[in-house]
């Protein structure tokens, strides 16, 4: 399939293709759709295999910011990038102030921010070049890092679905796997833990995971073993495309509830295969807006606890979606991305009707 091809099939408006030899920059900046407003989103620095799978991850990417964005009620549209190469290797200040130089050209369609691949710290050379910058540190008066905020999101969401599950949304005593002890998944652990809930993880870094072992009593799983324990809750806080035809036939978990973007390698498939197996799967693309959320909150001038407050929308959001999915008789993925098309069809609408234009900052 051609690029143009892909992006007529899944709805994009425009993706940019950036390179600069002098720096070793290649990146792609996809922008979904702007209807509730300008596009926002991360910008991810990864080893990719290839420039078609860097495509392929910036487009579903893109996508899933436009219903996040949509099903967390915010006024933006939908957008990501991506850099290709080793971050360790190729990242300098040079590199990211190109990329910036990129993202200013685009005039305020895509804000970009932190994503897996790229510090805080690096945020500050992207916004030498360009306004359109949101996650920044709080020395700058930005929010800082996001995924405190994140981890929040989705540790409420464990709460709803245990709820939905058992009628009980204490997670004192249930078994709980988190796939990377990263940024998210390390700010998962600590809240659950404070909790009581019985701990394993599994993490590429083994150091990681012996300072989960002694912090939080986390039980350490094989990187390749984790889909295979029995446990209630399963948390992929890594990367996406995890759920698959390989991994979910050998799922014993009771639900999946996790930060990672795009979790389900085919979203249609997979979402009926993990119903069919009568395991509840809490939408990705909701669950872990709390880093939207935060971003999205310094627009309009940080405050960390109005950030956390609008974070718990979350929790009703998530029992919608769920309650939405039994009446409509489709999966919760399904029901989560009718909702977000069903709030974006609306307000398409209302411009129609009333001629007004999509600002970032007639905040919610
Ligand atoms: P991170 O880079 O800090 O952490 C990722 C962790 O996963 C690392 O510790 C890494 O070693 C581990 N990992 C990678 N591949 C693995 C594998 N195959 N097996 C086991 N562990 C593996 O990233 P993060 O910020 O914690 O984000 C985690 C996920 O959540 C990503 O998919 C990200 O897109 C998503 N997310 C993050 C935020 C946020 O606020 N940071 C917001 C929304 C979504």
């Amino acid at each position: 399939m051609t690029p143009l091809e892909r992006m007529a099939e899944m709805g994009h408006q425009q993706v940019m293709f950036c390179y600069d030899a002098g720096v070793s920059l290649r990146a792609i900046i996809a922008v979904h759709d702007t209807t509730l407003g300008p596009s926002l989103g991360g910008v991810r620095f990864w080893p990719y295999q290839s420039e078609a799978e860097a495509l392929v991850d910036v487009l579903r990417l893109s996508r899933g910011m436009t219903y996040k964005a949509a099903i967390s009620g915010l006024n933006l549209g939908g957008g990501k990038s991506v850099i290709i190469g080793d971050p360790l290797v190729l990242k300098n200040e040079a590199l990211l102030r190109r990329f910036g130089q990129f993202v200013e050209s685009l005039n305020g369609l895509y804000i970009t921010a932190e994503d897996m691949g790229v510090s805080v710290k690096d945020m500050t050379y992207i916004r030498m070049e360009t306004r359109h910058v949101t996650g920044l540190p709080e020395e700058m008066g930005g929010s800082g890092d996001p995924s405190p905020v994140t981890a929040y999101g989705v540790y409420l969401s464990m709460k709803a679905t245990w709820k939905k599950l058992t009628g009980t949304e204490s997670l004192q005593g249930v078994r709980i796997l988190i796939q990377g002890l990263g940024k998210v998944g390390w700010a998962l652990a600590e809240r659950l833990y404070q909790e009581g809930a019985v701990l394993l993880a599994t993490d590429l870094s083994a150091a990681q995971l012996e300072e989960a072992a002694r912090r939080y009593k986390v039980q350490a799983v094989a990187p390749d073993e984790w889909y295979k324990q029995p446990v209630d809750i399963l948390a992929p806080c890594a990367r996406g495309a995890v759920l698959n035809e390989s991994t979910i036939p050998h799922l014993q978990c009771a639900a999946i509830v996790g930060s990672a973007n795009n979790q389900l390698a085919d979203e249609e498939a997979d979402s009926q295969r993990l119903a069919g197996r009568g395991i509840l799967y809490a939408p990705d693309f909701l669950i872990n807006a709390g880093g939207l959320i935060n971003v999205y909150t310094e627009l309009e001038g940080y405050n960390r606890q109005r950030a956390l407050a609008r974070t718990e929308y979350i929790y009703q959001a998530l029992l919608d979606v769920y309650q939405a999915a039994e009446k409509r008789g489709i999966t919760p993925h399904e029901a989560a991305m009718q909702l977000a098309q069903e709030r974006i069809r609306a307000i398409a609408g209302l411009r129609v009707r009333t001629f007004h234009q999509p600002s970032a900052l007639s905040l919610a």
